[in-house]
């Protein structure tokens, strides 16, 4: 009997870790959770209720006060053969997606508050392993035990080429350079604060998929997911 491994997938924005890891979920039997929609989630309600998340003004008691009214779940949504993030009951996967989100997050990222709030959550999903998990921060911090950690990475302008399809393909309006400045300005703020920078666990594997097709990218995934697999069944004979 196969043991169940963790999988952590982290790496630059838009890379494509979620459709990576979502199809790892799938083909493992495994449950799939994106660390990001969460970070988007506290986002998007520090913004709606105007909590003071901005440097130069932030509250942190108003901060946890917000956290504590913050509740956020996964909810599997047949008709579309994904899972959908809830806040508060509320479904807000569509939102969390916008740019106005997207130009936010990083900073509201950058509060040891949330980070300790979410990552508390993220790793009692985790405690029953068979999960993958995509994020910044999740093999470093997260799962640093975890079995199988990937790191992606790719070439920026295709980064932002691929993200703007993705938008427009759901009716979202931007361009190119508003998404490129987006991505180079998350990367900036990610790679650079103090508390769980993103950067690559020591012991994580590099998929640069620039020149990938998702199809070679997810072989590439499975396989080292199959080998991890079996190494960990072995020793556990
Ligand atoms: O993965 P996604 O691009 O949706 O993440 C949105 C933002 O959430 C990132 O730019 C980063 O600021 C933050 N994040 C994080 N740690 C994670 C996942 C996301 O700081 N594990």
């Amino acid at each position: 009997m196969d043991q169940k491994i963790i999988i952590a997938v982290d790496g630059y924005s838009s890379c494509g870790k979620s459709t990576i890891a979502r199809a790892l979920a799938k083909k493992l039997g495994y449950l799939y959770i994106d660390s990001g929609a969460m970070y988007r989630a506290v986002a998007l309600y520090f913004l709606r209720n105007d909590v003071p998340f901005q440097v130069e003004e932030r509250d942190l008691q108003a901060i946890e006060q917000a956290l504590s009214q913050i509740h956020i779940e996964f909810r599997f949504n047949e008709a579309i053969g994904q899972q959908e993030t809830f806040l508060n009951d509320e479904n807000v996967e569509e939102e969390i997606r916008q740019m106005f989100v997207a130009n936010h997050v990083s900073k509201v990222s950058t509060i040891s508050e949330v980070r300790r709030f979410l990552v508390k959550q993220q790793q009692k999903k985790g405690e029953g392993k068979g999960i993958v998990m995509d994020g910044r921060d999740i093999g470093t911090v997260v799962f640093p035990q975890a079995e199988l950690k990937l790191f992606m990475t790719a070439d920026p302008v295709i980064r932002a080429e691929r993200r703007l399809a993705e938008l427009q393909g759901k009716g979202m309006n931007s361009t190119l350079e508003e998404v490129l400045h987006n991505l180079q300005e998350r990367d900036r703020i990610d790679s650079t604060r103090a508390d769980s920078p993103l950067k690559k666990a020591d012991d994580a594997v590099v998929i640069d998929n620039t020149h990938l097709s998702p199809e070679e990218q997810f072989n590439l995934a499975l396989n080292y997911a199959h080998q991890r697999i079996s190494l960990n069944s072995n020793s556990a004979d």
